[in-house]
């Protein structure tokens, strides 16, 4: 039996590695023609560093996530020395180029092609799978997966009513080529502003990974004068965060209108399944989409590897779908929170007063992996 994954992202290629370590046959087809150099960096959260495992060493770790004002004033802190002591890992900060690059170069070069944007399946009456690529060109298969990410064409066609929520959020992200002040090097940082907010962390020795975000401003894909934008926006916040800024070449700036998937019923259809974000996108504001791409890889390896008497991709979404609806509810609505109108001191302290043991309790929840399903 033979597994086509379309999308070499972050789910497609933790599948891949999952499948190979598993012996489990597959073929893994990304629509670009070379992986980019670009893009800016990423936190991996313990649950998704228990899954890949070795790429702790390639980051900058974090042991303090911190809430703050725009002056820097916290609200509240996150230690993350319990999580690291019961799962090993505390969260890291890594280049996305990086990480893609890491496991892209860990698949052997047989099973992984480049240049092949899927247009279509069909569907044959013995159950086998013919996926159309936009070259003309085609491959069967035994069961198709689809990690093409937010936009997937693969869910477009499974399920054509799938619908996406654009949150009236913006996000800009960058890297900053500056060295960063000691006592910020082992955290993550993110300030809130008057509906506006910036968020920082180390990626290496002379690199900052940042990103900005404000409301309403959808489809305004003109960068012109983005750096300008930015730096009139956050004037009003830490000098760090125009000095962050100012530090970053104006044509390396990403911009995304942050938009989630509505949650859906099922996420597989006989033999095609989605993962990742093709499956259960959500909002950023809980550094999760990736992690759960991620544990989506871990997961659909095991139901396969563990049950082939059984549906399993049925076992997957069973097992999958609870967390990933809470964290893509919790993560709509802390983004909504972070850009209150009104009422910020009150939120502030709402948040300062949450009892550290239930955040931790949260978080270990969040951050278990059931490795012996
Ligand atoms: C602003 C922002 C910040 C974020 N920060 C974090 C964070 O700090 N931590 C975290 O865990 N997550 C974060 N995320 C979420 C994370 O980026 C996603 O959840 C994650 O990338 C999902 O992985 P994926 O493999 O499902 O999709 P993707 O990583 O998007 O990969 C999809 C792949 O499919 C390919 N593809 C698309 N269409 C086709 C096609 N037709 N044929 C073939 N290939 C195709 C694409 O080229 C791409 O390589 C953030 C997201 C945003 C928008």
């Amino acid at each position: 039996m033979t597994y086509s994954i379309i999308g070499a992202g972050i789910g497609g290629l933790s599948t891949a590695l999952a499948f190979e370590s598993a012996g489990i046959d597959y073929q893994l087809f990304e629509r670009a023609p070379v992986l980019k150099k670009v893009g800016a960096g990423i936190w991996l959260a313990p649950n998704a560093l228990q899954v890949l495992q070795d790429v702790q060493s390639e980051g900058n770790a974090i042991n303090r996530i911190s809430l703050c004002q725009a002056d820097l004033t916290p609200i509240s802190d996150n230690f993350q020395d319990s999580i690291l002591k019961r799962f090993g890992y505390s969260t890291v900060a890594i280049h996305r180029a990086k990480l893609q690059q890491l496991l892209y170069d860990k698949i052997p070069d047989e099973k992984k092609f480049l240049g092949k944007s899927f247009e279509s399946f069909g569907l044959h009456s013995d159950g086998k799978i013919d996926i159309h690529f936009t070259d003309n060109t085609m491959h069967q298969t035994d069961y198709l997966i689809g990690a093409d990410g937010i936009h997937s064409n693969v869910r477009k066609q499974l399920f054509p009513n799938s619908q996406l929520r654009y949150s009236g959020q913006t996000c800009w992200r960058g890297v900053a080529n500056i060295k960063l002040q000691q006592e910020f090097q082992l955290r993550g940082m993110e300030l809130w502003g008057n509906q506006i907010r910036f968020g920082l962390s180390k990626l290496s020795d002379n690199a900052v990974y940042w990103f900005a975000v404000a409301l309403d401003n959808a489809n305004q894909n003109d960068q012109s004068d983005v750096k300008e934008k930015l730096l009139n926006m956050f004037e009003s916040f830490h000098p760090l965060v125009n000095q962050l800024i100012s530090a970053t070449h104006k044509d390396e700036i990403l911009r995304n209108d942050i938009l989630d998937l509505m949650p859906m019923n099922k996420w597989y259809d006989n033999a095609i399944c989605l993962i990742g974000d093709a499956a259960h996108a959500t909002t950023p504001n809980m550094g999760q989409g990736g992690a759960q791409a991620i544990e989506d890889a871990f997961y659909l390896c095991k139901c396969i590897q563990q049950h082939p008497d059984k549906n399993a991709f049925e076992l997957f979404q069973q097992k999958r779908k609870s967390k990933v609806n809470t964290i893509v509810k919790q993560s709509w609505n802390t983004g909504k929170m972070a850009h209150w109108k009104h009422g910020q001191s009150f939120r502030n302290l709402l948040i300062k007063s949450i009892p550290k043991r239930l955040l931790e309790k949260k978080m270990m929840e969040m951050y278990r992996i059931d490795a012996d399903f």
